[in-house]
């Protein structure tokens, strides 16, 4: 296959830039493909060159896989990256890049098609010999079908939609009597996200850990794990802070996992980087929960403890070249973990806090990288998803790891939107979480003790606002709010002046 010369990448945010920096060692030219949203944004400054794919609705244009084709062929490119999310496990869409001529940066197209339904890949790894976690042979219409394959597996069960991802459709049913309300929205929701409504059912594993293993596969036959990634700090079902290696791993378990993970993959004859997520229960038994047929969120922490760049490969791999390791040539290093940052408010329920950016100090220093998408009077959409960075640490051991991203995380410093940063770091300080003591319940079940405080900057902003509203009628009362000695409108004006600042988190 002929060298890979020019990409576009299929997607935006810190995902796009990410895979441009990696492009550009490479030596490789970048398109970068960009919605009316999006026309000031970091990938679209960082790429060789950007074209406009639609409006600001991703539908429009970050899921318009023909006018990303188009652009691709105008701009001569000779391959796509999807990126992760949007068009990344769409088998059509690679089908459609190879009949273009362009290569897709990814797995066969079976592959992806094998993976793509959960149920249908439920029955391939189950008769791969994979131990998948108990449940329903298949999709399940009828609910009085579906409350009998309930009673057999036994409450509570998890009601999970066939074509699912990001948590959607995802319901967990404790006994018979919220079983009908429960089954008829569970398929209304996953005909809302995915315009399918099939559901199927999976027990319900009781306080379970999340572990996933890392793979690369050539075109050549050689399938390799990369090591584990504990991914069971979650919210609502989605990952914030993740880790490797696991803290219930062992030398044993890590390589029957790695073993379990390289069948899975041989039976869909997989290529390029993939995900194999399990569910491990209190007895360290490990069952399949589906496979990730791109790369992950949480690729970095796997990047830091085996010196590899799974980018570089993924495009190494998909122009034909051969992994040049041996399963034994494969040892990760240290440990390291990452942390999601998002444009939201731990304080109000985690409301996305879209808007402007004033300023923008990011983390440095010693073994600390931060994968961001965004800059200093860069304006985060509401289009998307609010995740603006992430980011990860190394060390030699766990403690010093979480010391510093800990000390990262105090250094961000963003103005002008709220951010879960400080939230993030009352996580890292939990002592459950510092003793590795946690499953994919923890943050739920500790929400009280980690809710933080509204951010300092806004409640003075109210305050402000309140001395300003209160200023109108009555000088003296504005004084006594502010302590401040307020002359004729400068109340008005220091309240105008925080409210622009963080203008974002107020006007939602
Ligand atoms: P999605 O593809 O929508 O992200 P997954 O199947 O990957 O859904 O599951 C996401 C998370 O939901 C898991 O990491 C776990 O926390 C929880 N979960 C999923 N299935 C079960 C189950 N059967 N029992 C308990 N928790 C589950």
């Amino acid at each position: 296959m002929a060298s890979i010369r020019k990409v576009l990448i299929a997607n935006r945010g810190e995902i796009a830039c990410r895979i441009i920096r990696t492009c550009r060692e490479m030596g490789i030219a970048t398109v970068a493909v960009y919605s009316d949203a999006d026309r000031a944004a970091l990938h679209v400054r960082m790429a060789n060159e950007a074209y406009r794919v639609g409006p600001a609705p991703a539908r429009e244009s970050y899921l318009d896989g023909g006018a990303v084709i188009d652009i691709a062929r105008r701009a001569g490119a000779d391959a796509v990256h999807p990126g992760y999310g949007f068009l990344s496990e769409n088998a059509a869409f690679a089908s459609a890049c190879a009949e273009a001529g362009l290569v897709f940066i990814g797995p066969p197209p079976a592959a992806m098609e094998a993976m793509g339904v959960k149920t249908v890949a439920r029955e391939r790894m189950r008769q791969a010999g994979v131990p998948v976690v108990p449940g329903s042979p298949g999709p399940v219409t009828d609910e009085g079908e579906a409350l009998r394959l309930a009673r057999g597996i036994g409450f509570p069960v998890m009601l999970k939609a066939a074509a699912g991802g990001g948590g959607k459709g995802m319901r967990k049913v404790d006994g018979e009597a919220g079983f009908s309300a429960a089954f008829l929205a569970a398929r209304r929701e996953t005909q809302g996200a995915f315009g399918d409504d099939r559901v199927y059912l999976e027990k319900y594993l009781d306080e379970p850990r999340h572990v996933e293993i890392q793979l690369f596969a050539d075109r050549h036959g050689k399938t390799l794990w990369l090591g584990e990634r504990e991914c069971s700090v979650q919210r609502r079902h989605q990952k914030v802070i993740e880790e490797t290696p696991s803290p219930i791993v062992d030398e044993g378990m890590r390589r029957r996992m790695g073993e379990v993970a390289v069948r899975a993959a041989r039976a869909v004859s997989y290529a390029g980087a993939g995900t194999v997520e399990f569910l491990v229960d209190a007895r360290r038994d490990f069952y399949f929960l589906e496979m990730n047929t791109r790369l992950q969120v949480e690729h970095p922490i796997t990047e830091w403890c085996t010196g590899l760049d799974l980018v570089r490969w993924q495009i190494e791999v998909a122009g034909g070249g051969a992994l040049p390791w041996a399963q034994e040539d494969v040892r990760p290093r240290g440990h390291a973990i990452e942390a999601r940052v998002y444009a939201e408010d731990p304080a109000r329920g985690f409301l996305p806090s879209p808007g402007r950016i004033k300023a923008l100090r990011v983390p440095s220093g010693p073994w600390v990288r931060d994968d961001g998408g965004v800059y200093a009077g860069y304006t985060v959409p509401i289009h998307y998803d609010p995740m603006i960075s992430k980011l990860s640490a190394w060390a030699p051991d766990r403690a010093i790891a979480i010391d510093r991203l800990r000390r990262a995380l105090s250094e961000y410093l963003v103005r002008g939107i709220t951010t879960n940063v400080r939230w993030l770091r009352r996580v890292l300080d939990h002592p459950d979480f510092r003793g590795g003591r946690y499953d994919t319940t923890f943050l739920a079940r500790r929400a009280k003790e980690l809710a933080t405080d509204p951010d300092p900057a806004l409640a003075e902003t109210a305050l402000l606002a309140a001395a300003a509203h209160a200023f109108a009628r009555d000088e003296e009362r504005a004084r006594q709010l502010t302590g401040l000695r307020v002359q004729g409108g400068d109340a008005w004006k220091l309240a105008g002046r925080r409210s622009a600042l963080a203008r974002g988190s107020w006007s939602r």
